[in-house]
Order: C-alpha cells, then structure tokens, then sequence
C-alpha cells in the first residue's frame, strides 16, 4: 500500500478538484484504505456542517432588534463629529513640524563672491580683468 493521502488531496478530492488521473489514483487509494476513507467521512461531514451555519438565515427577531438599535442611535452634534478629525490633523501636522525639525539641516550655502562673477560680466568691471582688450570686439583691427 502506498502512502496515505494527506489533509490537501483529500479535501480537493472532496471538492471535486482533482485532475483526472489524481482522482482515479486517490479513490484506487480510498477503495483500499479504511482509515483515509474515515478522514474523508469527517471531512465530509465538517464540510457539511459548516454550510449548514453559513446558510442559515439570521433569526427575524434579531433583525428587527438590530434595526431598532441603528435607528435609535442617537446622533452625535456637529462638533462630536468633527472634534476627533481635527484633532488627528492638528496631531498630524505637529508630528511633521516635529520630525521636520529634529532631521538634520543642510549645509550652509555662502554667497558667491561677487568680484569673481565681475570676471565673468559682459562689460569690463574696470581694474578687475586682467586683459579688458579680450572682452571688445575689434573692429578696425586691420
Ligand atoms: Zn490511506
């Protein structure tokens, strides 16, 4: 006899979900094999339990004392209503204010030197360039 046919195979065997050729190999083993037959029975019956809970309809008079209670609910006023959401997003946004500050800033950025961006300006800055002649256009170079 071969191995006994575990939790998964026979449960899909009780589902209807096997291959063929698994189906035909599992039920040559439940044919031989008292003990997989009795774990099959079971399952069949915890299977069939379980969709007797899961389509019984509620009881009416629960229904009926359920509907009373959401109908009877008294309603909260406007502020109750809005007195935990603003809360929270005040909370939030101190919380944010909070990690903002305590991450590390960045490095101190120091203004450019301005006498070096001189250099660079289309009109010579006087003394500043070291050869002004290369900034003008020569038009009677000839
Ligand atoms: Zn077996």
């Amino acid at each position: 006899m071969t191995e006994h046919l575990d939790m998964t195979v026979l449960s899909a065997f009780l589902d209807n979900e096997l291959e063929s050729d698994e189906y035909v190999r599992a039920k040559r083993h439940l044919d031989d094999c008292p003990s997989c037959r009795a774990t099959l029975a079971e399952l069949r019956a915890i299977s069939q339990g379980l969709q007797a809970i899961a389509c019984a309809p509620p009881p009416a008079e629960l229904r009926e004392r359920l509907d009373w209670l959401f109908d009877r609910q008294p309603t909260a006023p406007g502020w109750r209503r809005w007195l935990p959401r603003s809360l929270s997003a005040a909370a939030s946004i101190t919380l944010g204010l909070l990690i903002g500050n305590a991450l590390p800033g960045q490095p101190e950025v120091k203004p450019a030197d301005h006498n070096l961006l001189a250099v660079l300006g289309s009109s010579p800055p006087g003394a500043l360039c070291a050869h002004p002649e290369l900034c003008y256009l020569k038009v009677n170079s000839q």
